[in-house]
């Protein structure tokens, strides 16, 4: 039989899976939908969780770039990727009461430490993501956050009615009980800076502190009184001021 050579490059991905390419983490979409077909929902989890430490979260709020892209859109509609993924996590994640103890059975025999440690700053959905990947792969992981709870834009930004906080709560601590450490109310260039970390032992840093930016309107009086900004007003509703 004669051989051929099959070049995958990421034209040929975006075109044969635009879904999994327009998932900010790659997400095997197709896959997790076409074993949820099949009914077998705890492989689709796994499919699911695999890349994405927050797929519970995602399951709810994500903005689904992958049915923006979906081929049976085309067709009809795109299929409803998104709520497929909360079907399964409903099921299978942090929010079906799994216990985190087996989570830990599962996943802790994989790590094989390594004596290297990682600072995080901010403990955002990019930092615990690197937190949660850097534990995995065995490495002493801090994460240190500047506000005096976990979660960044989830936790200041989305208003609990569109995510509630006992969900961010639980996917935070099954990434922490991966063994990563949280210090929080400490900010770097106030309470610390990149020198200490590194006089402390850190061999890497990981600067995750978000842009907690709105876009503002080029319009006349948006300077205006009373004209308040969305991120400005979320973060002092969700911060209590
Ligand atoms: S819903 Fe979001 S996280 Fe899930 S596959 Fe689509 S883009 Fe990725």
């Amino acid at each position: 039989m004669e051989e051929t050579t099959k070049y995958v490059n990421v034209e040929w991905l975006r075109e044969n899976f635009p879904c999994m390419m327009a998932c900010p983490v790659h997400t095997e979409a197709g896959r997790y939908v076409h074993l949820i077909a099949q009914g077998r929902y705890a492989e689709a989890y796994r499919v699911a969780r695999a890349p994405n430490p927050f797929a519970s979260i995602c399951g709810r709020i994500c903005a689904a770039p992958c049915e923006g892209v979906c081929r049976r859109g085309k067709l009809d509609q795109p299929i409803a990727i998104r709520a497929l993924k909360r079907f399964v996590t409903e099921r299978f994640g942090v929010e079906s009461m799994i216990d985190v103890i087996k989570l830990q059975e599962v996943l802790r025999p994989r790590i094989k430490p390594k004596n290297k440690k990682v600072a995080i700053i901010g403990a955002g959905p990019a930092g615990l993501s690197c937190a949660h990947d850097l534990a995995l792969m065995g490495y002493q992981v801090s994460v240190i956050e500047k506000h005096k709870v976990p979660g960044g834009m989830l936790r200041l930004g989305v208003p609990e009615y569109r995510l509630p906080r006992e969900l961010i709560r639980l996917e935070i601590n099954a990434i922490l009980s991966l063994g990563v450490n949280l210090q929080l109310g400490k900010a770097l260039g106030r309470d610390f800076y990149l020198k200490d970390l590194r006089n402390a032992g850190y061999d890497a840093i990981f600067l995750a502190m978000g842009a907690h930016k709105n876009r503002v309107l080029n319009i006349e009086g948006i300077q205006a009184d009373g004209i308040l900004n969305a991120i400005d007003y979320l973060l002092n509703v969700n911060l209590g001021y």
